[in-house]
């Protein structure tokens, strides 16, 4: 092996590739597991510390690899507990990832792209365009990162027994910025470390992972992958869904519903969840909800109504909540569950659909209107 390459990020390789690195350092495979459980279960990143491996091994270990999260640029507490962490995705750039503190779940919301090439309509994200895929280290990291952040202000609590409670990551979703299944290559592999056992070792139904409604790649995903699926569908027909998620005039909802069920019997699952961004008067009727009640009632689903979250230069309102209400009601009365989302964060900006990050834009349509070289300040 090269001395001079670039040392290995751990966090970037599930088990079976942490296995073959272990293997070329010269060491048994089966080391692989107690790295996983130095690094994953007891959060430790230097290899001088894990003392039950042996000091040559140790020390090669050093020579090539290390275990690096992206780093923080700055982070923001809203009111109601929910974090907002900037990360550095290089000198320029920065991505966010959010921890919703719940009473009985802590759910960490990361980010698997820089920017997002999708350009839903309603979407802050989408407005700053799209840069480039994460690496699996990076999704990772978000994860280990936070468990660490978490452990020190439970530390700083002390003796607050609910604040300990709730601040650890129970959940994660992939919803911050970004599309997971337009980088699939690097979201599966950390789907794995996610629900390894020796990882990070979270339950299926506790990684939920959404989707703008690649069609291909959901099929894709049920070979590879068995974590919950949600769908950000925002229409019940094709014409608005057009609108709304242009990535629709590719893969209209029929097809996607298909995929969508395709998806829970192969892997078994229980439900796909249906996001619904409640915007005022564009999607908001009973009429609509009755049209979305007839798409999905039968089916093993449930919608999630996001009330809409405003952000600079959006053209869109929030639906009011008696509206929210009862658009929910009609799909209820037609068998349809449906659960109103409450907004977390808005204050500082992590609510669904504000991520927004720094962003330099290589989509050249819209290159003309971006501030380029905008330095990230530590
Ligand atoms: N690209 C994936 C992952 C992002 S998930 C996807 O589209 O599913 C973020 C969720 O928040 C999606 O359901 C998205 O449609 C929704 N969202 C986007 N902008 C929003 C906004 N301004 N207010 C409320 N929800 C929004």
């Amino acid at each position: 092996m090269d001395t001079l390459t670039a040392p290995t990020n751990l966090l970037g390789l599930p088990r079976q590739e942490l296995e073959a690195f272990v293997g070329a350092l010269g060491s048994k495979p089966f080391r692989a597991r107690q790295l996983m459980n130095w690094v994953y279960k007891r959060g430790v990143g230097s290899f001088a510390a894990m003392t039950d491996l042996a000091k040559d091994f140790r020390k090669r270990l050093s020579e090539r690899a290390e275990v690096r999260t992206p780093q923080i640029v700055s982070r923001q507490t809203s009111a109601d507990g929910t974090c907002k962490w900037l990360l550095r995705a290089d000198a320029s750039q920065a991505f966010e990832m959010v921890f919703i503190p719940e009473p009985d779940r802590g759910t960490l919301c990361i980010s698997s792209q820089v920017g997002c090439a999708l350009d839903c309509s309603f979407c802050s994200t989408a407005q700053q365009g799209f840069n480039r895929n994460l690496s699996t280290a990076e999704i990772v990291g978000q994860v280990w990162l936070a468990a660490r952040e978490l452990d020190e202000q439970r530390a700083q609590a002390g003796g607050e027994g609910e604040l300990r409670a709730a601040r650890c990551v129970t959940n994660v979703v992939l919803m911050g910025m970004g599309e997971p299944l337009a980088n699939f290559r690097n979201v599966v592999p950390a789907l794995q470390i996610l629900l390894d056992d020796f990882g990070f070792d979270l339950s299926r139904r506790r990684v939920t992972l959404s989707t703008s409604g690649l069609v291909p790649q959901i099929y894709r995903l049920a070979e590879r992958s068995n974590v919950a699926l949600a769908v950000s569908l925002h229409a019940p027909d094709d014409a608005l869904r057009n609108e709304l998620v242009p990535i629709n005039r590719k893969h209209p909802i029929g097809e996607l519903l298909t995929a969508c069920w395709h998806y829970l019997d192969e892997q078994n699952g229980r439900s796909v969840t249906f996001e619904y961004v409640m915007l005022a008067g564009v999607n908001d009727s009973p009429a609509q909800a009755r049209a979305l009640a007839r798409l999905l009632h039968g089916h093993p689903a449930k919608v999630n109504l996001i009330p809409f979250n405003p952000f600079p230069g959006t053209r869109y309102r929030r639906s009011s909540p008696a509206v929210i209400q009862r658009f929910r009601d009609e799909l209820l009365q037609r068998g349809v569950l449906a659960t109103i989302r409450r907004t977390r964060g808005d204050d500082i900006d992590a609510a669904c659909g504000q991520l927004a990050g720094r962003v330099i834009d290589r989509t050249t349509v819209r290159l003309g209107n971006k501030v380029i070289g905008l330095a990230v300040q530590p």
